[in-house]
């Protein structure tokens, strides 16, 4: 998200134009690599649009890993590899050599932005491809975090997401800050109504960090990726955590920060799983209370410690999945039948009134404003 953000504001500052997808001479494909359904819905998307571009750029991790994989997709392919910090220079140079300039600037939702604080990743899971192409974890300097941010509020985006792919590893050290004190200096700036964090590893879920949401600008909302709830499988996976500290940092966060809505990724059907440690993931899930479970079915990436294992049967993960989505949807549910009756702050994101609270709850706001905080009784 924040990648193809950062491209389509470079495109826009070098003068390019954003059209109707149908009728663009050149488009942008920024792909992902996290699971192989990732890798052929990207492949999808650039053929689609092979077939009416002149010109079809493709960027993002799928690239970084499978580039040879859509450079046979057409003759008019163009795979654009490199850290995600230069891409966007890389994707405009090729756009100027093609002659395309001129128009008007693009309209950029103007209600909630994403800020890269932090990219690449230098821990070693087993089944994961991020640190092959994204590279080991790295950081921006806070001051250039929070001019950015700064600006977004000028543009008049009330809420900001600070992301990274492991965003508690956020350091500036020259000025001694941690994501922390980034979070607490973003929330201070004028115009900013809500900063969020988009993601971040049980390991960096800290005190500090707690007490940093506790801050009136931070959204009491954490993703925690907890991927199982078995410790066998854990292990297997190289995650750093057992189950039963994973739950201890989610009653923390509960206890300091009062109201927080909690959300989560589990892999299943990982090598590891057999039957047994998926009914633990079921459990800690139920008694982490997550109100929303990303479900990845396990997929074998080439490059990884696990990349030659995958004896669970397609049947089996379907059959998982489907029950754990069920109990994620059961435990929605009850979130939102909780907040029934309380009052909210909803940012508006959509005409139809659609908007988020500051837990990430979504609700529809009757004749509310995009851009617009609005205080409702859910
Ligand atoms: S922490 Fe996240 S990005 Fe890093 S290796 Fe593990 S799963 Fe991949």
């Amino acid at each position: 998200m924040t990648d193809a953000q950062e491209i389509r504001e470079r495109l826009t500052e070098a003068g390019h134009a954003e059209v109707d997808p149908a009728r663009a001479r050149v488009r942008v494909v920024n792909t992902c690599c996290v699971t192989a359904e990732a890798v052929a819905k990207s492949r999808k998307a650039v053929r689609r649009a092979a077939r009416t571009a002149d010109r079809v750029l493709v960027t993002g991790c799928g690239a970084n890993l499978a580039g040879a994989a859509f450079e046979d997709v057409a003759a008019n392919v163009t795979v654009v590899r490199g850290p995600s910090e230069r891409v966007p220079d890389l994707v405009a140079g090729w756009v100027g050599d093609l002659g395309c300039t001129g128009g008007r600037p693009a309209a950029f939702p103007r209600t909630r932005a994403y800020v890269k604080v932090q990219d690449g990743c230098s821990f070693t899971c087993s089944y994961c491809v991020i640190p092959h192409v994204r590279g080991p974890s790295r950081s921006r300097a806070a001051a250039d975090v929070l001019a950015d941010i700064a600006r977004r509020a000028g543009q008049g985006h009330r809420e900001v997401v600070l992301t990274g792919i492991n965003l508690g590893c956020f350091r500036d050290r020259i000025a001694g800050m941690r994501l922390h004190h980034l979070l607490v200096a973003a929330a201070d700036i004028d115009g900013i109504d809500r900063v969020r964090l988009s993601s971040i590893e049980v390991n960096h879920v800290s005190d500090a960090l707690l007490g940093a949401m506790t801050h009136p600008g931070v959204a009491r909302h954490l993703h925690i990726p907890m991927q199982s709830g078995d410790d066998r499988v854990l292990r297997a996976m190289r995650r750093r955590y057992a189950a039963a500290r994973f739950l201890a940092a989610v009653g923390r966060a509960r206890q300091l920060v009062p109201g927080i809505n909690l959300t989560t990724d589990v892999i299943v059907g990982h090598p590891a799983e057999d039957e047994d440690a998926f009914g633990r993931t079921l459990e800690a899930v139920r008694e982490a209370g997550f109100t929303r479970v990303h479900v990845f079915p396990y997929s074998p990436r080439p490059g990884t410690a696990d990349g030659a294992s995958d004896p669970v049967p397609a049947a089996v993960k379907a059959d998982r999945s489907r029950r754990l989505r069920e109990l994620a949807d059961t435990l929605g549910a009850a979130h939102r039948r909780a907040l029934s009756g309380t009052r909210q702050r909803v940012l508006v994101e959509t005409e139809a009134g659609r908007g988020y609270t500051d837990d990430y709850t979504p609700l529809v706001v009757r004749g509310g404003r995009p851009g617009t905080i609005v205080e409702v009784v859910a």
